[in-house]
């Protein structure tokens, strides 16, 4: 095959021009990639005339029909020419005008797509007309002169029989359902966003609208009216900002679910500068913090508008405009991740909920009391909704307990005041038992070493990981630090090592799993494992002897298969293959790297006769398998470059060390492996997301610092920022 391919073109192939028409068409592809899209370009039209009211009909998924409505500004009857002709817009003049561009659309792009793939019919009117113009367009252009008609205020557009010329993309696209579906999302998003104009959608010839927003004032009553009252009373008011240009200038306000809210998908409605956006990288950063601070809770719901000086965000990176960069990216998600993080923490301080549900005739979402302790509820008090519910079926989460487990107060007396904590153990376990049918921690070594955490830990250090901003990593192993006017360095992979044990502890017998892609067969994880550091390739007696071991080993775990199963979800089949792992951070999967030298700590450390010791070594080897090392690549920046040399092969097939010419003058680019080179950089720029992302937002909840990382080099304090300020001011 491949040589004839090889014969077929040595006659290099004749270029040409593409016909217009096929570029136009191939463009229209990008832009107008779903229905949806095309869906969003006309509304953002519509948003960018000024209307205030918005109206979707759709018809097969928006296959057959797509009809855009709205009162806004209507278009020039000089401008109906050019109206769909590429690069034709009202909006943007000058290439500078982009730094500043506040409409949605600038590209001139959308309606002209849109005639390259279906057909398109405009009905018009400006202001003081008597009457409107209606005119159909084909491939960018006019197919009649406009016509007068009879027109109310405003653009009606209509787009019909989309991707008509383009069969295998309406091939794809023939589940309408889900095109459809994603239509009324789009326009919910839109909705509870733009909450001065009223938007409607609903499928042609039906009688009611899927959504159906009316204008208010309040974001919460858009939502509400968008998402269901049950959404809304599950929402938080959040806000943030930062004013500093040498750091980041952004104003951020939204609202964000508690724990009351359940889903299984997380919902993000994210608005930068009023666009509609994705920003996978806060996402992703909030979900952490979700995850860490409402374990097993569910996936959040989000709304935020985020407002940043528009030549901070370039809008023009992706054709249908929907991801977006912005400057100091970074720093911006950080803030709003910490602000996020002690909203939720504050609320769950505070927040006393109902344990069934509130009944649809309740108007107060959510009982509210702070200070029950103090406060605790009269009995006989009327006109309060919360007297319904009586405190002994009130729950309450409590942020300072290390897994936000739920607690529950009993009423001691009727009058009552609430159990202390020598009896909230019990309550406590008793909810996990509910919670968790298949309760565990009636292990007691388990509780036993749970305890242990808490008894041994540093309160002086708990409150540095708890309030300490992370400011970047000093070197592959410390963390720079910064608490009060102390600036540390913390040993990253001592701390997640501890981070991870305590974690498998809290969440032992209840994790969720990592699927291996490819099972892993022990033994040759054994057996790696058992040759490392042993230099000489070539084969030893060793080696059989590894095999022997390695072996006995797997055949050992398979015995011990059930049990390692069943408290910490690792997986081993019945062939020794290991299948799967725990999670035991959210958002984060172990350097698999490591998983030759977990195997055999598994298989050889253990003492399986000793409970509490056995829990033990399996948590420790877990802690020191999930922790974050630096990855095994050497780090490619800077001096670990060398690593990176071609390996060049001598007659006698004995290969030069790579480092061993340290020292020597500049390496060219073409001695270099590119390729490795880029999965170093990509492994040690997700640890270090990681760190920054998901060990210390984590750490900030869970940790609990044991006594012995006061001295053993774990945090060092390496200055003071009054006194680096009193040796700036001499200077
Ligand atoms: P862009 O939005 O990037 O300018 P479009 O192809 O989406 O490009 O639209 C081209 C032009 O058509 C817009 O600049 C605007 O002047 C006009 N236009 C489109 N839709 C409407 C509408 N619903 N109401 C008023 N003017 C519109
Ligand atoms: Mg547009």
């Amino acid at each position: 095959m491949e040589v004839e391919e090889a014969q077929v073109t040595t006659e290099p192939p004749k270029i040409h021009r593409l016909d217009e028409s096929v570029v136009n068409r191939i463009a229209a592809g990008e832009v107008i990639q779903r229905p949806v899209s095309a869906v969003k370009e006309l509304v953002e039209n519509s948003l960018d005339a000024l209307s205030s009211s918005i109206n979707v009909v759709v018809k097969d998924g928006g296959l057959k029909l797509i009809q855009v409505s709205d009162d806004g500004h209507g278009i020039r009857y000089e401008d109906l020419p050019i109206l769909c002709e590429r690069h034709t817009t009202s909006k943007l003049s000058s290439f500078e005008d982009l730094q500043s561009i506040k409409s949605m659309g600038f590209r001139g792009e959308a309606l002209a797509s849109m005639t390259y793939v279906a057909h398109v019919t405009v009905t018009t009117i400006t202001k003081g007309q008597l009457h409107g113009y209606r005119v159909s367009y084909k491939d960018g252009v006019m197919e009649n002169e406009p016509k007068a008609c009879a027109a109310v205020k405003g653009t009606q557009i209509m787009i019909e029989n989309l991707f008509y010329n383009m069969s295998a993309r309406k091939k794809n696209l023939q589940n309408s359902a889900d095109d459809y579906s994603k239509i009324v999302d789009l326009l919910s998003r839109l909705a509870i966003h733009h909450t001065n104009v009223s938007f409607s959608c609903r499928k042609h010839g039906a009688g009611r609208a899927d959504v159906s927003s009316v204008a208010t004032l309040s974001r919460i009553d858009a939502i509400r009216s968008v998402y269901g009252v049950s959404v809304a009373r599950s929402l938080m008011k959040v806000e943030a900002s930062d004013m500093d240009p040498s750091s980041s200038v952004f104003q951020m306000d939204g609202f964000i679910s508690n724990s009351e809210y359940v889903a299984k998908k997380i919902t993000m409605v994210l608005f930068i500068n009023d666009r509609l956006v994705d920003c996978t990288a806060l996402k992703r950063a909030l979900e952490i913090v979700y995850a860490a601070t409402l374990p097993k809770a569910s996936k959040p719901f989000i709304y935020m508008s985020i407002v940043l000086p528009p030549e901070h965000v370039d809008v023009n990176v992706h054709p249908t405009k929907r991801e977006v960069s912005l400057l100091n990216q970074e720093v911006i998600i950080e803030k709003i991740q910490s602000v996020v993080e002690s909203r939720l923490r504050s609320s769950n301080e505070t927040q006393i909920f109902q344990e069934q549900t509130v009944e649809p005739s309740s108007s107060s979402p959510m009982i509210f009391r702070k200070d029950l302790n103090r406060n605790p509820l009269p009995s006989g008090q009327s006109g309060s909704k919360s007297q319904k519910v009586p405190v002994n079926k009130m729950v309450r989460t409590d942020s300072l307990d290390p897994a936000g487990r739920l607690h529950v107060y009993l009423q001691a007396e009727p009058h009552g005041h609430l159990v202390k904590n020598t009896s909230l153990t019990a309550v406590r376990s008793f909810v996990r038992q509910r919670r968790n049918p298949k309760e565990t921690a009636d292990l007691t070594s388990i509780q036993e070493l749970v305890a242990e955490i808490d008894s041994n830990c540093h309160s002086g250090m708990l409150d540095i990981v708890r309030h300490c901003t992370y400011i970047g990593m000093a070197d592959d192993v410390f963390a720079l630090l910064q608490h009060d006017t102390h600036l540390y360095l913390a040993n990253v992979v001592s701390l997640s090592k501890e981070l991870m044990y305590q974690q498998v502890l809290r969440r032992f017998a209840h994790f969720n799993a990592i699927q291996l892609s490819n099972p892993a067969p022990l033994k040759e994880l054994i057996v790696l494992a058992l040759k490392e550091g042993d230099t000489d390739p070539k084969p030893t007696k060793n080696d059989e002897l590894n095999e022997k071991i390695a072996e006995m080993n797997t055949e050992l775990l398979k015995e011990k298969a059930d049990l390692i199963d069943e408290y910490f979800s690792i997986h081993i089949d019945k062939d020794g293959n290991l299948s799967r792992l725990p999670v035991v951070l959210d958002q984060y999967t172990p350097d698999m790297d490591r998983l030759p030298e977990f195997a055999l700590c598994l298989a050889n450390d253990v003492d399986w006769e000793d409970e509490k010791n056995c829990l033990q070594v399996i948590s420790a080897a877990l802690g020191n398998f999930y922790a974050m090392h630096p990855p095994m690549l050497a780090n490619p920046s800077g001096d670990g470059l060398q690593f990176y040399r071609k390996r060049k092969s001598f007659r006698n097939n004995e290969e030069s060390l790579p480092c061993s010419t340290a020292g020597d003058d500049m390496i060219t680019d073409d001695e270099i492996e590119h390729e490795l080179v880029a999965e170093a950089e990509t492994a040690w720029a997700q640890r270090e997301w990681s760190i920054q992302h998901v060990l210390f937002p984590s750490m900030r909840l869970f940790f609990k610092p044991p006594n012995s990382m006061a001295t053993n080099g774990t945090f060092v304090r390496v200055a003071s920022l009054e006194k680096l300020y009193r040796i700036f001011e001499r200077c």
